[in-house]
């Protein structure tokens, strides 16, 4: 199957209230484009310099998702024109997202990862901290960010079983989010869901997949 039939029976077997974020890392821009051309708009990369080379070479109406842990220092290359910063983990970072969405006078929109896989590697709040940061002084002034949802990853596992365990407390972390009345935050966004359990992800309430190397093919790294 060709990147345009496979972008294609996924998007039909999704609700219509889920959206596709393609997962595009490492992958070349001509083969981004074939999606592209097919319609598709919304585009998700792990690395800041990655994101920012293509953003500058294609074309000005897709929207970037950085959806990889996020540096710091990093944040000034993408704040003019990312769309989504699904890995948001701490207050510091949100801060500086603030400061460097105040310089190019935009709000930029943010999910609050939360941990909820047992490997160590994957990054992520408890739910404690994320409550932390929400109800802090420092967040409610911050005028350039909005929290608009929760991004979590599973574990990468064959038990799914577990895997459903995990997603089902991230959907009802959400919705217990969503009662929280807040400055610069609406809870509609539950970003979960991969190549490998999407599916799962949706039918435990997803409203966001981030899908690459079932549309793309598999990822070389070298
Ligand atoms: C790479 C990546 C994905 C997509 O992974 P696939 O298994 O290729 O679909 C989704 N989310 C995050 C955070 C990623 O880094």
């Amino acid at each position: 199957m060709s990147i345009k039939e496979r972008l294609e029976n996924i998007k039909l077997a999704l609700p219509k209230h889920t959206t596709l974020v393609a997962v595009s890392k490492t992958k070349p821009i001509d083969e981004i484009m074939v999606a592209y051309n097919v319609g598709h708009r919304i585009f998700g990369e792990n690395k800041v310099q990655e994101m920012t080379d293509k953003y500058e070479l294609m074309p000005k109406d897709i929207k970037w998702h950085m959806i990889g842990h996020v540096q710091r220092n990093k944040v000034k290359y993408m704040a003019e024109f990312v769309d989504l910063i699904h890995g948001v983990d701490s207050l510091k970072l949100l801060k500086e997202i603030n400061k460097q969405g105040e310089k190019v006078n935009r709000t930029i929109n943010c999910l609050l990862q939360i941990k909820i896989a047992e490997e160590d590697r994957k990054f992520g709040l408890s739910v404690e901290d994320a409550k932390a940061i929400l109800n802090s002084e420092s967040f409610q002034s911050f005028e350039n960010v909005h929290i608009s949802g929760l991004m979590g990853m599973a574990t990468f596992t064959e038990d799914q079983e577990q895997v459903e365990r995990e997603f089902q407390f991230l959907k009802d972390t959400f919705e217990e989010f969503k009662t929280f009345d807040l400055p610069n935050y609406t809870m509609k966004t539950l970003s979960m869901g991969m190549s490998g359990d999407y599916k799962l992800a949706v039918d435990c309430g997803s409203t966001m997949v981030r899908i690459g190397s079932i549309i793309f093919g598999e990822r070389n790294y070298n």
